[in-house]
């Protein structure tokens, strides 16, 4: 059976690594995050950690192919499971070819994409708290500002691609965890089945 792959979009602080969790549990998907991915290759000390953290501590993105081949990677290293819930990835146009096989050997087919809307005001404040609770060393002021100017200039065209696809669902991402959870839900439930 092919696997169903969803993505979800949306801001630092948008609330899609929430959603995700939760999703991935109800849907027996495997949640996987790329920030998680470089924490873990950072913890663990390796070159590939060594070179991501350069460019995670200034909020700059890391490097397409870097991303994209750590992601397969621990793909081909997953357990049988029936399908993905990607967040943070992809988060250039660059990745979401490279994803769809345009100039990368492997295709990644996606199924649908969800996109959390919030405005820039409320994802300043929601990272700046979170900066409080989880002690990230990319969650200085100036490193989130730069975070979320990449998110603008970088990721949110990404919202095109996939509406040309066909595949985006525009989530309004501003209500609370338990309403965007059953919105979301229910798209999965229509898409999947
Ligand atoms: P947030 O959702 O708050 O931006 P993440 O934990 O998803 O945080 O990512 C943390 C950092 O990891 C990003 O700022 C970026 O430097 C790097 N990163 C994560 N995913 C990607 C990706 N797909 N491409 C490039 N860099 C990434």
């Amino acid at each position: 059976m092919e696997k169903f792959n969803i993505v979800m979009l949306g801001a630092p602080g948008s609330g899609k690594g929430t959603q995700a969790k939760i999703l991935a549990e109800k849907f027996n998907l495997a949640h996987i995050s790329t920030g998680d991915l470089f924490r873990k290759q950072i913890a663990s000390g390796n070159a590939l950690g060594q070179e991501a953290k350069s460019y995670i501590d200034r909020g700059a993105l890391c490097p397409d192919s870097l991303t994209i081949n750590m992601l397969h990677d621990f793909l081909t290293r997953l357990p049988d499971v029936k399908g993905h819930i990607f967040d943070g990835v992809p988060r250039t146009v660059q990745q979401a070819q490279m994803l769809d096989g345009i100039g990368y050997p492997t295709v990644l087919p996606l199924h649908l994409v969800i996109n959390l809307d919030v405005n820039p005001d409320e994802i300043m404040r929601r990272l700046v708290k979170r900066a409080e609770i989880e002690d990230r060393s990319d969650d200085t002021p100036a490193i989130i500002e730069k975070r979320i100017e990449n998110y603008f200039a970088q990721t949110k065209p990404l919202e095109n691609y996939y509406e040309e696809k066909g595949i985006l669902r525009q989530v309004n991402g501003m209500g609370s965890v338990e309403d965007i959870f059953e919105e979301v839900s229910s798209i999965i439930s229509a898409e999947m089945k």
